[in-house]
């Protein structure tokens, strides 16, 4: 692939889940974590999965990224079914899992290194590329202990970008983050989004984030997981976490997610 190719990179994927369940045994109990889940993502989609904490997002993202397995059902990229992790279905988390001993452009061109076919100078220009888009050229040289939360998020997300996937899947991501470095990545995420339009999972417990970012809502109730209800975010973009449109349609989940359970989701 020429580094123009990489730079533009493949179609998004679409994703079916189908009939999954899920169980996890340990000597103590067992815990059905999914129940009967299906879902269709298209190509390009960004979708939010809402819910209690223990409701299962985290393990459908695990079963949609090949690192745990389902029970029961099936998850299919592209046709193809999910067995293994694979370059083209990479995770964010919570945390950046950062390498400290690399400077900013380390990390990025860490993740190059799934990328078979690049020559070095390629893949640092290709990390040099996602560090400008996630708006952190000038601290390129700069050592993870040197970057703030939100910037060392922005680095993970030019990590997961750089290596081109079709989907991305980001495990409550900003959670971690105060309110107000939380809406610049709102708007930075909706940009680049709309830049390199990928299939996007995005976990949170927070309504209202879930209803800045997505396209659809997915909530889902726990014991056992389950998607209980789906909701539309027709809201043009780009979106201000703080308008009233937005507040309208979070305080309608979150009037359905207290119909079906109690937990700690905020609004
Ligand atoms: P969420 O991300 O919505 O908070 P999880 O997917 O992490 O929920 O967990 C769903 C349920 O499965 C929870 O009850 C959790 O304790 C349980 N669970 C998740 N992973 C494991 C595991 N590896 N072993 C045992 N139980 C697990
Ligand atoms: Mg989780």
């Amino acid at each position: 692939m020429s580094l123009q190719e990489e730079l533009v990179g493949p179609p998004p994927a679409k994703l079916i889940v189908d009939h999954v369940s899920k169980w996890f045994r340990t000597t103590r109990q067992t815990v059905h974590a999914l129940d009967d889940v299906s879902l269709n993502i298209g190509e390009g989609e960004f979708v939010c999965l809402v819910g209690p904490s223990g409701c299962g997002k985290s393990t459908l993202l695990d079963i949609i990224s090949g690192l745990e397995v389902p029970d029961q059902g099936t998850v299919t990229a592209d046709n193809e079914p999910v067995l293994n992790p694979g370059r083209h279905r990479l995770v964010m988390f919570q945390e950046s899992a950062l390498f400290p001993w690399l400077d900013v452009t380390g990390n990025v061109m860490f993740g190059l290194k799934l990328k078979p076919g690049l020559t070095n100078k390629e893949r640092l220009e290709v990390a040099k590329f996602f560090i400008q888009l996630v708006g952190l050229e000038k601290f390129s040289a700069a050592h993870v202990h040197e970057l703030s939360g939100g910037m060392k998020q922005r680095v993970a997300l030019a990590r997961a970008l750089a290596p081109n996937p079709r989907v991305l899947l980001m495990d409550e991501p900003f959670a971690a983050l105060d309110a107000l470095t939380r809406e610049q990545l709102y708007s930075d995420i909706q940009r680049i989004w709309q830049k390199r339009r990928k299939t996007i999972v995005f976990v949170t417990h927070n309504v209202r984030e879930a209803v800045c970012l997505a396209d659809r809502v997915i909530l889902f109730s726990r014991n056992p997981g389950r998607i209980r209800e789906q909701f539309d975010i027709p809201l043009p973009r780009p979106r201000d976490i703080n308008s009233i449109q937005l507040a309208e349609h979070a305080g309608e989940i979150t009037r359905a997610l207290k119909g079906h359970s109690t937990g700690e989701v905020s609004e």
